[in-house]
This record gives C-alpha cells, structure tokens and sequence, in this order.
C-alpha cells in the first residue's frame, strides 16, 4: 500500500475563480448569480456497471449532504459535468506533468464564468458562474475496491469541484490528497463544508 502513496496524490488544478465578487471600481453593483446544478454523465469509459456504480455514488453523496447536490445523466448531452474512466490513469503521462504517475483520480474544473462586455453606467453589471466539472478516475481502483474506498475517492475528487483544497495536516480529512491513507474519513466535517458551500448562492 504505502509504495503507491505517491502515485495516489493527485494532481491539483487551481482554477480560483478571481472575479470580483464585490463591487465594480465605479461604485455599480456587481450581481452574480451563482448557478451550483452538477449534472454528471459518464462521458468515456462507461459501462453498465459504472453506470450503477456512479449512481449509486452520487446518490450516496446527496444522502450524506441532505439535499441534490448532484444529479446523474445517462446521456452526456444532457451533462454539464463530466466523468471519465481511464485504464492506466495511475500512470498516465497526461499533459506531461510531473513524473507521469497521475493518480487514482482528478480533478478538472470546467466552471464558465460569463461577462457582460460592457458595464452600462448606472447599471448593475451582472455576472453568471456556472459550476460544473470533470471528474477521471482510474478503470482498475475502481472495479477492484471496496464500496467505501470508492467513496472515500469519488468525494474528495468531487470535493475539488465545490472549491476544496487540499488539507494536508488531518489524514482523516478528505481531501488529504492521498486518499489511501487515513483508514477512516471524516465524512460529517466534508458534508458540513458542502452543505455549506451550496447554501451560498
Ligand atoms: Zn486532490
């Protein structure tokens, strides 16, 4: 277990969404309007059992949360987010970073943010984030771990796309990057952070 620790970090794409949340340097207010609806598809990858698997994760996920946090397409047309499944993700050279050992699982965020061109005096500007993500996980962790295990992955891979960061001190943190150690996880504090995160719209 420990000599895959370092190909289970995986890898961090830190998008921030930098826009100004406040107001706009002329004094017009800066509406936005925060669009949190994660429709995932399997868009590569799948089969019937991912597809059970993957619905039953997310129905995990709104179980924990309390509320549809997610929801999950079986057609990708009709997904904002997306989910991939890769044969040898863990040792993928994708993009070329690093030493090519990618991990079980990662994170891409596809957030589209959208700008009026102009800010017409006097009115509010108004500023649409439309969350959403892309999610990729490893074919063989997937069909070879425990149902706990794949949780333990899928939230924390998940977590990225509500704007987590990693938490690099508590093992039993979700999102401590690597996944496999920390036998247990703190999955109150993690749903805590989410319910959280969705009730600011
Ligand atoms: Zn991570």
């Amino acid at each position: 277990m420990l000599d895959l620790a370092q190909s289970r970090l995986c890898r961090l794409f830190c998008l921030f969404i930098l826009s100004a949340l406040g107001t706009t340097g002329c004094g017009n207010s800066y509406k936005v309007s925060k669009l949190k609806q994660y429709r995932l598809a399997i868009a590569a990858g799948s089969t019937p059992e991912f597809v059970t698997g993957f619905q039953t994760l997310i129905k995990d996920y709104n179980g924990f949360a309390g509320s549809t946090v997610l929801t999950f397409e079986s057609s990708p047309a009709d997904a904002n987010s997306s989910i991939i499944i890769t044969k040898g993700l863990v040792t993928s050279n994708a993009e070329g970073l690093g030493t090519g050992k990618v991990g079980l699982g990662q994170w891409l965020s596809e957030t589209n943010v959208e700008n009026p061109v102009t800010v017409i005096p006097g009115q509010s500007a108004k500023e649409t984030i439309r969350y959403s993500m892309r999610v990729e996980f490893d074919y063989d962790y997937m069909t070879t771990k425990t149902h706990y295990e794949l949780q333990k992955l899928f939230f924390h891979e998940v977590g990225h796309g509500l704007e987590l960061n990693h938490n690099l001190t508590d093992v039993h943190d979700v999102m401590y990057p690597d996944v496999g150690v920390g036998e247990t996880k703190d999955f109150d504090a993690y749903f805590t952070y989410v319910r959280n995160y969705m009730a600011d719209q």
